[in-house]
Order: C-alpha cells, then structure tokens, then sequence
C-alpha cells in the first residue's frame, strides 16, 4: 500500500529543495495532486494530510470523488481534456480547467458558470511538441484564444499548460518547458495579466520548476500507480 502521507511530506521537501537550487522564491511552485484513477480512500489520506487541490482529468470518475468531500473544502482543478457536453457540470464543480483549448469551450464554461461562485479559473493548453495524440492549441494560436478569454466576465485566465513529450534528461525537458515559459512571458508582456505556469508531472518536475513552473501537477509520485492505464 502506498503511503500517501510519507510521499506527500517527500515531495514538499523535494519542492523546497529545487525551488532553492533554481533560484525561485520560497513557496512560489504550487502542487496539484493529481487523482484521476486513484480510489478515494487515497484523496482522502492526502487531504488529512492537509492536501487541498486535486486534479481530475475524466468527469463521471471526478464527480463522486467531488460529491464525497464537503462543498468548497476542496478546490478541484479539471485538466482533461474538455467536451463540449461536459463544460456545464464543468463550470459548475471546478475551481480550475487547466486545459482550454477553444473559444467554443472557453464561453460555454464562461455562459454556465454559476452566478453565486467567482471565475472560473484558466489555463490555455499548448501543444508544445506538436504531438498529434495530444490535444491543446500551436503557440501562434494563443494571442487570439487569450485576447477571447479576458473579455468574459465569468472566467478568468490565469496562465498556460502544457504536457511536453517524454524526454530521458532534465536538460532536454528543460527545452520544452522554457519555450512554455517564453510564450508566457511574452503574453505578460503584451499586457496580459497571468501568473500561472502549469507544467511538470512525476517524471519531469524537476526540469519544469527550473524553468518557472508555478502549478505542478503530479499523481503517481504521490498516490502510486493509476488503477486504468
Ligand atoms: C495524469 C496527469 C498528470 C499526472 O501524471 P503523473 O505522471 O501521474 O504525475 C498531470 N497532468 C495531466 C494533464 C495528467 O493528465
């Protein structure tokens, strides 16, 4: 069984010890412990642990997990790709979607979020490598999506994200990432106001903090391996 606690408070060390050794602030580099395939026993040890953000990838898996937890004590970030049929339960249960990669999807999540609850919170997925097997837009894409999404009012966004190919060493998925930290900056510097980079997963969060992550999003290093998959 997989000591949920003990990876917890190993990861939080290891965190501190790259933020120091790449020179970030103390604290700058946020963990979203991902639970997608993970039984609930498990965010559920997490959150006794004091784990607060969870990120779910498939939404009739994530519901019950959300349905299971008191309303608001948790904050759950959607970073699946996002269906046109699932934006309304979306925009309803999630604090964060990580993974917007469409104008159609940025206003159905902006048109049904609830009144009562504040934007909704978002990142632009970037198909930084060009892989046809994964979703997210080409970085000349991005001014156009992101001038759209500040103009809703019920949505806000917060940065980008991006799932790199796998590479076998921390110099090389550093290359991927810093050109993710590039096109953010310079959106900064157009005069969009962002201040989240979602990048770094179990195997490359190392490389991703080094490069400016802010929202690291890791699952197996915390909860072990998927139960699909
Ligand atoms: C599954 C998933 C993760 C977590 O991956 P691990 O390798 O288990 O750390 C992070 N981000 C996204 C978008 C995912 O789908």
């Amino acid at each position: 069984m997989t000591d949920v606690t003990t990876n917890l408070s190993q990861l939080k060390v290891l965190i501190a010890d790259f933020e120091k050794k790449y020179h970030r602030a103390q604290h700058s580099v946020t963990l979203l412990a991902v639970s997608k395939g993970q039984p609930l026993e498990k965010i559920q040890a997490a959150f006794a642990a004091g784990q607060r953000s969870f990120g779910e990838s498939y939404l009739q898996e994530a519901l019950p997990k959300i349905a299971a937890f008191n309303e608001g004590s948790v904050e759950w970030h959607f970073i699946g790709p996002v269906q046109s049929n699932k934006t309304h339960k979306i925009a309803q249960h999630f604090a964060w979607v990580h993974s917007i990669a469409s104008k159609k999807i940025a206003k159905r999540l902006n048109d049904q979020r609830p009144p009562d609850l504040p934007p909704l919170n978002l990142c632009i997925e970037i198909n930084i490598d060009h892989e046809a097997t994964k979703s997210g837009i080409n970085l000349d894409e991005v001014v156009p999506l992101a001038k759209y999404c500040i103009e809703l009012p019920n949505i806000q966004l917060r940065g980008l994200m991006a799932i790199p190919a796998t590479r076998a060493t921390v110099m090389e998925q550093r290359e991927a990432f810093h050109a993710l930290f590039l096109a953010w900056q310079s959106l900064r510097e157009q005069g969009f106001v962002l201040d989240t980079l979602s990048m770094g997963m179990s195997e490359d969060f190392e490389a991703a903090i080094a490069e400016g992550s802010t929202i690291i999003r890791i699952g197996r290093s915390i909860f072990g391996e998927r139960h699909y998959l």
